[in-house]
């Protein structure tokens, strides 16, 4: 998978993606990135990337003709995605979608934001992270990145443990334990492991660990639950 990256700040790539499981994948070349500078395609000796909005009010907007020679420069650009408060807001099944696709191209806003018209005229998309403001959309182009490359095949070690994570059908995910069965925390309260997860019983494991999943969907959740219905 390969990610085209519009930014101001390209030394904010591949940043936390360098490390880890998903540093391991770009070295293994499982996905790829290629970051450009927006003011690289500044038309002024100033290097001018923002302008004063029309319409008054604070701050500055970047300019649609800058964003579009920047995009451009792309040999392909896929499917084209603007990082917005404003957008949809990304969950575990909008990643699944995303991580089939061969090339995802993620532009990252400043200031204001970006002129409406460039989005429009190359029809990206918008995705948010969440409802609260960043000051820039290279961390969430971080997180869309993170979430959609542990999907890649052979990203993660283990095969299975994407599918049983939270969310991947619709639920979160049971509680985890591991050694020592019997803990004493720093209060002198010892702290077992729930019995079943000692039993050496696969099925009684498994129903615990579908019922924990419930109860905490129910409790914490209960709009995924709805949503399953
Ligand atoms: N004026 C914009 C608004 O009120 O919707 C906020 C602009 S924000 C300060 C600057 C940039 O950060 C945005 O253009 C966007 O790329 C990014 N950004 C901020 N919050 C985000 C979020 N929740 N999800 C994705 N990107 C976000």
């Amino acid at each position: 998978m390969h990610f085209n990256i519009l930014t101001l700040f390209p030394e904010l790539f591949p940043g936390p993606l360098g490390h880890s499981i998903t540093g391991r994948a770009l070295s293994e070349q499982i996905w790829s990135y290629d970051a450009r500078n927006i003011r690289d395609f500044a038309s002024d000796k100033h290097k001018t990337v923002d302008d004063v909005p029309f319409g008054g009010g604070a701050g500055m907007v970047i300019k649609p003709d800058v964003v579009e020679r920047a995009l451009l420069s792309f040999p392909n650009s896929g499917r084209k995605i603007y990082m917005s408060p404003r957008g949809k807001v990304l969950n575990q099944h909008l990643v699944q979608a995303l991580s089939r696709e061969s090339t995802l191209t993620l532009l990252c806003g400043r200031y204001e934001g970006v002129d409406q018209r460039v989005l429009d005229a190359h029809d990206f998309e918008e995705i948010s992270i969440g409802d609260y403001i960043l000051t820039g959309g290279e961390m969430a182009a971080h997180i869309l990145m993170d979430a959609c490359i542990r999907l890649l095949d052979g990203a993660v070690g283990n095969a299975n443990t994407p599918i049983e994570e939270s969310f991947s059908d619709g639920l979160l995910e049971y509680p985890h334990y591991t050694r020592p069965a019997q803990w004493t925390d720093a209060n002198g309260i010892s702290r077992a492991v729930p019995e079943v997860l000692t039993s050496g019983h696969h099925g009684n494991v498994a129903k615990w660990r579908h019922n924990q999943s419930l109860e905490l969907t129910q409790a914490r959740r209960p709009d995924l639950l709805l949503k399953k219905c």
